[in-house]
């Protein structure tokens, strides 16, 4: 352990070293002198020697006290100059210390401990608008800072709590008023400081401005929640998924449930299923070439097509989106809209325009594109085709007796009849007025004969109902004709089949005929006459 350096340490020192200086002093001149006295005899050389003796004894102590204080001289100097440098050094460090303070971007200020400002910094003065000359030695400031006192109670008993409790202020928030009157929102870390003994002799506090930090997290906030809502009232569903083939999803709103009966946590991450196993079959490849073919043109998507609904049924969706790199990771974000009933108006409209309105049969136009169609087929793969052409015996007289709307009816009932005894492959269409005609996709004239002379005999067998009167019995004349027996072209086939046709009516009616062979280079050459 050091020795105490105090003023007491150095009389001490003092008065040992004069007391042996006394001592060593009188224990010389005593025994120089007994031994001199005994030694000397002559009392004049006995006084010569002893002068000697004392004189040499002055020099030497006045050496010893030169040499004593020359070292003394010299360590004094040194502590000077250590002093001076070390005050020179603790000046800089306080200087550099104040200018840390005072040029911080946070606000500091220390109070002592009678709560008066005692350090008041740069950002202090610029976040309150009050300077030093304003603040320091007084703690008037807090009351110009917190003018309501209530609010100024609160903050001074919160702060002392936290102090009480954890001995430092730590994100405390307080709004303050500036000198210009705004507003603005501080967050706190004090502590209290303590002198040597460990007595609170005041407090440190750092402020930091987080007006606009809140403004902005605010504006998140309401960002966020208008997110959500649109998010939540979106006609459809929106979502993030990884860009690859199972479309594993990484975030799906709310409107998933309405659109295909999963929960949207059902899709994210594949938990339950994956968006891909819903996408319609027929439909998924169109769909991963349309989103590769924009990604590379690097444009958005936009594709119709079917998804399956959890209950079984077909939902056609819009869907609309692109590709987002978010973090080195490829993501396809966009919305899915249910257009199902547009699809369906759509269809309903094509149907309007290939169907007849009264018997929901093609139409005229739909029918001679389908034989068009029906015959470059069976050109091409050497198929036959078969032509029937039915018209009402005597429909006038149903007009004529019960009138045209109960002709209207007796048409309805002849065509669903018709509808029922022919293929799905076969098309049926309304040529114009009672003429109907259908088409056979490769049959022959033996087979359209027998289709022929079978919707003959059902539809003679079966009443036809008029409204309020008893059901009445039509028949029909059918004539045959086929590809490539008895035309080559659809219009010599037309032809062909309405001769046909015509010829059963002359040969009595309810009855069917078959064309007559077109001449050999009017047919197709591998054909032969049926
Ligand atoms: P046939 O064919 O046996 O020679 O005698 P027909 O009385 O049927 O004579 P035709 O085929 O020449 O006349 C067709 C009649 O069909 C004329 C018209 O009154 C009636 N008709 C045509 N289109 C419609 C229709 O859309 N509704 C109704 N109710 N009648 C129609
Ligand atoms: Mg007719
Ligand atoms: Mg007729």
């Amino acid at each position: 352990m050091a020795q105490p350096q105090g003023p007491e340490a150095g009389y001490c020192k003092a008065s040992t070293a004069a007391l042996l200086y006394a001592i060593a002093g009188a224990t010389w001149i005593l025994c120089s002198d007994m031994v001199l006295g005994a030694w000397l005899q002559d009392s004049e050389l006995l006084g010569h020697a002893q002068l000697g003796k004392d004189l040499i004894f002055v020099l030497a102590t006045a050496l010893a006290l030169f040499m004593l204080l020359r070292h003394n001289h010299q360590r004094h100097t040194e502590h000077l100059i250590q002093d001076a440098a070390q005050r020179t050094e603790l000046r800089m460090l306080s200087q550099f210390r104040e200018s840390i303070i005072d040029t911080a971007h946070v606000w500091i200020n220390v109070l002592d401990e009678h709560g008066r400002v005692t350090v008041w910094n740069q950002a202090a003065e610029h976040i309150t608008g009050y300077g030093r000359e304003e603040v320091l030695n007084h703690h008037k400031i807090w009351e110009w800072l917190y003018p309501d006192p209530d609010y100024r109670a609160q903050v001074y008993s919160k702060v002392d709590d936290m102090l009480a409790r954890d001995q430092i202020v730590s994100g405390f928030e307080s709004r303050i008023r500036a000198k210009d009157g705004t507003i603005k929102i501080i967050t706190w870390n004090s502590g209290r400081l303590y002198d040597e003994q460990g007595k609170i002799n005041g407090l440190i506090a750092i402020g930091r401005d987080i007006t606009e930090h809140k403004r902005a997290e605010k504006a998140l906030v309401e960002r966020e929640r208008q997110l959500a809502t649109l998010m939540a009232n979106l006609p459809g569903m929106a979502y993030r998924c990884h860009d690859e083939p199972l479309w594993t999803m990484k975030f799906v709103s709310q409107g998933c449930q309405r659109l295909t009966g999963h929960q949207p946590e059902d899709f994210v991450d594949n938990q339950r299923l994956s968006f891909a196993s819903i996408i319609h079959q027929d439909d998924r490849e169109q769909v991963a070439s349309e989103v590769a073919l924009a990604q590379a043109e690097g444009r958005p998507f936009a594709i119709e097509y079917r998804i399956r609904h959890q209950d079984g049924h077909d939902v056609w969706v819009w869907e609309q989106g692109q590709a987002a790199e978010i973090d080195g990771t490829h993501f396809l974000e966009g919305i899915l809209i249910d257009i199902s009933e547009r699809k369906r108006m759509e269809q309903a409209l094509e149907q309007m325009a290939i169907r007849d309105p009264l018997t929901g049969l093609y139409n005229r136009r739909e029918l001679e594109q389908q034989l068009d169609a029906e015959l470059s087929t069976a050109r091409r793969y050497q198929h036959t085709v078969g032509l029937l052409w039915i018209d009402v015996d005597h429909f006038k007289s149903v007009n004529d007796r019960f009138g045209h709307l109960a002709g209207d009816a007796v048409l309805r009932q002849l065509s669903s009849l018709l509808q029922e005894q022919v293929r799905t492959a076969d098309y049926i269409a309304r040529y114009g007025g009672e003429e109907l005609a259908i088409v056979l996709p490769e049959s022959d004239s033996q087979e359209a004969l027998q289709l022929a002379e079978r919707l003959c005999d059902t539809v003679a067998r079966t009443p036809m109902q008029i409204p309020e009167h008893t059901p009445i019995n039509i028949t029909i004349s059918v004539g045959v004709a086929t590809y490539p027996t008895h035309a080559a072209t659809t219009k010599a086939l037309f032809q062909a089949v309405d001769q046909a046709m015509y010829a059963a009516k002359q040969q009595g009616r309810n009855r069917v005929h078959l064309a007559t062979p077109a001449p050999t280079n009017d047919r197709h050459p591998t054909e032969s006459p049926a």
